[in-house]
């Protein structure tokens, strides 16, 4: 039997309502939980959010935060106002930042999972060398994922290969959410590194976030079923 939700999250990376709910029709809020980013809310607002609760599923907002302690906390506010399961904030906007987003929800009796953005996947050595930080990103992943920690956040969002060592280093329990995952066989698309959910989730990952594998494929009900089949047995699914 699969848990409620399981820990596969379905990226709806859609430029309008009609299009992500006719996705989510063929899905299972039983299976899998669905993410509204910056392209959808964008386009849509929270009404989308609205819609796809009615249907029953799980929303990880993720509109990764990152502004002045007060303004964070307000939109955190509002998130869990929207009642979505998690939303996300950009851990470069500082512990005080990131405090003050926990902080926002703990009076809350069901806040939402808030997790931090450490080092945009999209981001290598170069990007880094040009904001003059002169690090690999995997140590300023490191040293951020520990800041967001500190502050009382329930996790972070990167790579498979980030997870491996994070995994290590955070507390139990510390979420892992892994986008960059491919089934074998599937076109890469913009993605520089993919790696399957089942070696996600050997390699640490809690929360695997697919999008167009399952979105673009001819039948995403049993590209979910395969998904949830192949990780069967391992830790957490
Ligand atoms: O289609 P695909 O599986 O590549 O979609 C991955 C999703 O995860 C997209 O919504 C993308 O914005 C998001 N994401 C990512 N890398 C990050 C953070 C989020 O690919 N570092």
């Amino acid at each position: 039997m699969v848990e409620r939700g399981s820990n596969l999250i379905v990226a709806l990376d859609y430029s309008s309502a009609e299009s992500a709910i006719e996705l989510a029709e063929k899905l299972n809020p039983e299976q899998v939980r669905l993410k509204v980013g910056k392209q959808l809310f964008t386009h849509a607002g929270p009404d989308v959010v609205r819609k796809l609760h009615d249907l029953g599923f799980d929303i990880f907002l993720d509109l990764k935060f990152h502004d002045i302690p007060n303004t964070v906390a307000q939109a955190v506010q509002a998130a869990a106002d929207l009642g979505v399961w998690m939303v996300n904030v950009h851990a470069l906007g500082g512990s005080r930042m990131m405090a003050a987003a926990t902080k926002a929800l703990s009076a809350r009796s069901h806040p939402p999972l808030l997790v931090a953005v450490t080092v945009l996947t999209s981001m290598g050595r170069e990007d880094l060398d040009e904001l003059g930080w002169g690090a690999e990103p995997i140590d300023r992943v490191c040293h951020l994922a520990s800041l967001a920690q500190k502050a009382g956040l329930d996790g972070v969002v990167c790579s498979a290969a980030e997870a491996a060592v994070l995994s290590d280093r955070q507390r139990p329990g510390f979420c892992l959410v892994t986008p960059g995952i491919r089934q074998t066989g599937d076109a890469v698309g913009d993605q520089r590194r993919v790696v399957t959910p089942v070696e996600a989730v050997s390699a640490g990952a809690t929360h695997l976030v697919m999008g167009r594998s399952i979105t673009d494929a001819p039948d995403p009900a049993g590209t979910v079923d395969d998904v949830l089949e192949s990780l069967q047995g391992l830790q957490g699914h």
